[in-house]
């Protein structure tokens, strides 16, 4: 059985893959954190900005098999037209994502893509990985197509992850979920810090959330 918050055909908003058509995948639950906001100050992980909670988003709902989850993702899609492309996101993906899923996208002709946090071992298939640490939790993943960090946080500093293999190096500008009045002056506020570090290390790069700016999430 696998829980799916929603499912949805957008653009990619970030990284090496921005502007790629693609079948987002959410998955309900995270390790991280549990959802709810009265957990959120002594989670793991406390800014996120994601209702991963449930299977009630659109198109969401629970699959029984992998066969019919894949299925519905390859609904999505467009005809026969371009590379299928279907990004697994969360939530946590790898609480659920298992080789028989990954084989049965596959199946489908979709590349799979999987946006994690890193704090679980990856399934064998995975097409591009994105690794995307988060608060004081151990990452076990060390190595990946795309590390991508949310900057600034306090205990996940850059140096904090010397010691992971990716192609590609991304900070992501951090923006305070519960902020109301000011939201945008703190966003501005840590780009330019993110941009700052990338001009000292040339080894990041910073990765803007497309689908934000342009108003499409
Ligand atoms: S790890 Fe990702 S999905 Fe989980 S709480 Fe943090 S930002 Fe949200």
């Amino acid at each position: 059985m696998y829980r799916v918050k929603e499912i949805f055909y957008t653009l990619q908003g970030e990284g090496a893959h921005q502007g790629r058509p693609a079948v987002f995948c959410r998955f309900s639950k995270c390790n991280l954190w549990t959802g709810r906001e009265k957990d959120r100050a002594g989670a793991v992980c406390n800014f996120c900005d994601t209702d991963f909670v449930g299977v009630d988003g659109q198109n969401g709902g629970k699959f029984a098999t992998a066969e019919e989850l894949a299925e519905r993702i390859l609904s999505f899609w467009p005809q026969e037209e371009g590379e299928r492309f279907v990004v697994c996101t969360g939530g946590e993906p790898l609480l659920q994502l298992d080789e028989p899923l990954i084989e049965a996208f596959h199946a489908k002709g979709f590349e799979v893509a999987v946006e994690t946090n890193g704090t679980l071992p990856t399934p064998a298939g995975i097409d591009w990985l994105c690794v995307s640490p988060k608060g004081r939790a151990d990452v076990v993943i060390k190595e990946c197509d795309e590390l991508k960090l949310v900057y600034p946080q306090p205990e996940a500093p850059p140096e904090r992850f010397d010691d992971i293999r990716a192609g590609r190096y991304y900070l992501s500008p951090m923006a305070n979920p519960l902020a109301q009045e000011g939201e945008d002056e703190r966003k501005i506020h840590n780009t330019k810090l993110a941009m700052d570090f990338c001009m000292r290390h040339p080894k990041w790069r910073l990765s803007v959330q497309l689908h934000k700016i342009l108003g499409i999430d």
